[in-house]
């Protein structure tokens, strides 16, 4: 009598990194399903409407599907389709809609329960049935951009203020404090200032972190500023904010600013979810998950990581081109396990 055929790995996330250790595991023949909660590559469905990548195209390649965009750096549309195209291409069994809300081990196997949204449920959580699946392994991908950094001010759950920006048109006219440091925070400014906004970027350093800048929109960000398109407010924080206006205490002194739009572009900090529960700890003082960077796999046996996950609270520190990688790294430790994988 033959065995049962193993159970599949399951892949949590269907972002960049996420696929492309779906894509690793098709390559050596290790069957896996990948759940995603919302759509493949939908964190770049979430970046700014018109945003173009910082990276060229052949650093974000994976699964030796071309690349192809109109310019020098593919825009958010052109990175949507393409890992969409790669899903396609390489016919990755894709749970779109299917959120993982628990993983439990079973011996040498885990459990997961996942919850598929239901279409005429409109948006909020997901509330179709429990569905449980068997996994001889899962790799958590699931990113960060679900935890955005919270200032913890009063005011910062008002609808007026957002710690993701879409895009500028909105806000023609109106007073916008945009809070944050890095490239985002400054595209985020910029734009704004574009649609005809009037800008406040406020900051509690004593200036940015240069190299997290694209360099090429610097000048016009430099613009900006001197023609006073965006005031710059530095070693400033927000205290609270309020229908109309943002308190801001720099140094000693406190100053209030008027305000119609708010955005906090301050990053992310992924949260133990799925992996605490498998009994992964993460570093107090770094936040990444225990892991050994040779293969992605945790102190819990069976139990991978992938992509941005892993940067913990120095967000810049995993991104697509590095963390393509993961897959292949997973793959190999995965196969030379044998078909078990546990
Ligand atoms: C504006 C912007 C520009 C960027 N530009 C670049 C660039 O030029 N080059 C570059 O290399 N990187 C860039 N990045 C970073 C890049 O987007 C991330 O590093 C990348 O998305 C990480 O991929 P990931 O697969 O690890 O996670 P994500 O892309 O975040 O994917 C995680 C997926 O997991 C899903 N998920 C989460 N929880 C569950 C669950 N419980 N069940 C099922 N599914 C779940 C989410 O819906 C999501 O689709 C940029 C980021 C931003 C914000």
């Amino acid at each position: 009598m033959s065995s049962p055929a193993p159970a599949p790995v399951a892949i949590v996330g269907a972002g960049p990194c996420g696929l492309a250790a779906a894509v690793a595991l098709h390559a050596v023949g290790i069957p896996h399903i990948v759940f995603e909660k919302a759509t493949v590559a939908s964190s770049i469905e979430n970046y700014p409407t018109n945003l173009v990548f910082f990276s060229t195209p052949e650093k974000l390649v994976i699964g030796g599907v071309p690349f192809e965009c109109a310019a020098e750096r593919p825009t958010r549309r052109e990175g949507m389709d393409y890992y969409r195209a790669v899903a396609a291409t390489h016919r990755l069994d894709v749970r779109e809609r299917e959120c993982v809300i628990r993983v439990e081990r079973a011996d040498d196997e885990f459990v997961l329960h996942t919850r598929a949204e239901r279409r005429d449920a409109g948006a909020g959580a997901p509330s179709g049935p429990v569905i449980v699946t068997q996994a001889r392994a899962v790799v958590i991908a699931t990113g960060y951009f679900d935890y955005p950094n919270m200032l913890g001010v009063p005011g910062e759950d008002l609808p007026h203020v957002s710690h993701r920006f879409v895009e500028g048109e909105s806000a023609v006219g109106h007073e916008a404090v945009v809070v944050g440091g890095g490239n985002s925070a400054v595209e985020c400014a910029m734009e704004l200032a574009r649609c005809g906004a009037s800008v406040t970027l406020v900051h509690y350093e004593t200036g940015f972190v240069s190299h997290l800048i694209k360099p090429w929109i610097l000048p016009e960000f430099e613009r900006q500023v001197a023609s006073g398109e965006i005031r710059l407010r530095w070693s400033t924080r927000v205290t609270a904010i309020s229908p109309t206006a943002v308190s801001l205490l720099t140094d000693d002194a406190t100053a209030t600013l008027p305000a119609r739009v708010v955005y906090l572009m301050t990053g992310y900090t992924p949260r133990p979810g799925l992996l605490g529960e498998l009994g992964v700890k993460f570093d107090p003082t770094t936040g990444i998950p225990e892991h050994d960077p040779a293969t992605m796999e945790t102190p819990a046996r069976g139990v991978f990581v992938a992509g941005v996950l892993t940067s913990g609270i120095k967000a810049n520190g995993v991104f697509i081109e590095n963390g393509r990688g993961h897959g292949a790294l997973i793959a190999a430790a995965l196969a030379a396990r044998g078909a078990g994988g546990g």
